[in-house]
């Protein structure tokens, strides 16, 4: 069993884009500057985004936290994501999820400009995705790309099963593991909560990206000998015994499955801090594209 270290590459992915942002500075090239918008004060969505902020630091990034109160009318949000999209200093910005229920998510997504939305969520960006043309890819399945070719991970001729089927996480990884590419070249199957025989799926398969949210969902007895498991599930569970009042648990009974595992990505310190390392890598993209 090997542990897919998502902190450990992630810190090395960070480092690699600072020493790009260096080199940005002394060719005079322009600083990549990223900027977050954020609508209310949700402690979880706050939590993300402010490491995502402090990332920005550590690689040498400007960034702009744009933070508007949770009564802001869709209009007036619209209006400043126009502003951030005429900005010619912001390279590239995120709109943190999930928004209140009076704004339009697909409106808001669809109002971002193509060229600066580095959190690959414009249907722009996923079409060309799906079409392999130069795009962004969402944060977490490009985390996930990137990992399984650093680690050199074999997909080609694997079956993948991908849990979930969310516009983030499971639909685009489901695309991306199909594709005619050296991480990819796997037999996917996309399972969802109409899925039927699970276990039937879960025992075949080579592979296993679980993005379902449900904690401990996948258990031992689910999967086979020498399996690779990425669990992108993140949920609070109450734990009375930590002083933070809850514990992180991924999608997978991580202790028993370990055991059977080839490889395995743990929770907290695998795929969630490789997404944050990616949205770096598209920030800089961004700012490159401009050269
Ligand atoms: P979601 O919450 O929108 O949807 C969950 C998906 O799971 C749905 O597609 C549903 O069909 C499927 N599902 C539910 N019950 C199922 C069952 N019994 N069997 C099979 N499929 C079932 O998905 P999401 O937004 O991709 O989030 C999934 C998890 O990943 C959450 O825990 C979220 O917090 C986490 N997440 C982590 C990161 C990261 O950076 N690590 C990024 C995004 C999301």
């Amino acid at each position: 069993m090997k542990i897919l270290d998502g902190k450990k590459l992630s810190n090395t992915l960070k480092e690699e884009i600072k020493k790009e942002v260096s080199e940005r500075l002394i060719q005079k090239k322009k600083q990549p500057h990223l900027a977050a918008v954020i609508v209310g004060d949700d402690g979880a969505s706050l939590t993300y985004v402010g490491s995502k902020v402090r990332s920005c630091k550590q690689v040498g990034f400007l960034s702009t936290l744009i933070q508007l109160k949770s009564t802001i009318s869709e209009k007036k949000l619209l209006n400043q994501i126009n502003k951030l999209n005429k900005n010619p200093d912001i390279d590239g910005f995120i709109v943190q999820l999930p928004l209140p229920k009076h704004i339009s998510e697909e409106r808001v997504l669809l109002s971002i400009d193509p060229k600066k939305d580095v959190d690959g969520f414009h249907p722009t960006n996923f079409g060309r995705m799906a079409l392999e043309l130069p795009s962004f890819i969402p944060a977490t399945p490009f985390g996930i790309i990137e990992m399984i070719k650093r680690y050199n991970i074999k997909t080609s001729g694997k079956n993948c099963l991908v849990i979930g089927r969310s516009n983030i996480v499971g639909r685009p990884i489901s695309i991306l593991m199909s594709q005619k590419k050296s991480y990819g070249n796997a037999t996917v199957t996309t399972a969802h909560s109409k899925t039927k025989n699970l276990i039937k799926l879960t025992l075949n398969a080579d592979i296993i990206i679980s993005a379902l949210g449900i904690p401990e969902f996948l258990k031992a007895n689910m999967v086979k000998k020498n399996v690779v498991i990425i669990d992108v599930g993140i949920t609070r569970v109450i734990d009375n015994t930590n002083p933070r009042g809850y514990t992180i648990k991924g999608d997978v009974d991580f202790t028993n499955v370990l055991k059977k595992a080839g490889f395995i990505t743990p929770v907290p310190g695998g795929v969630g801090p490789m997404t944050i390392a990616m949205l770096l890598k598209n920030t800089l993209i961004a700012c490159q594209r401009k050269d």
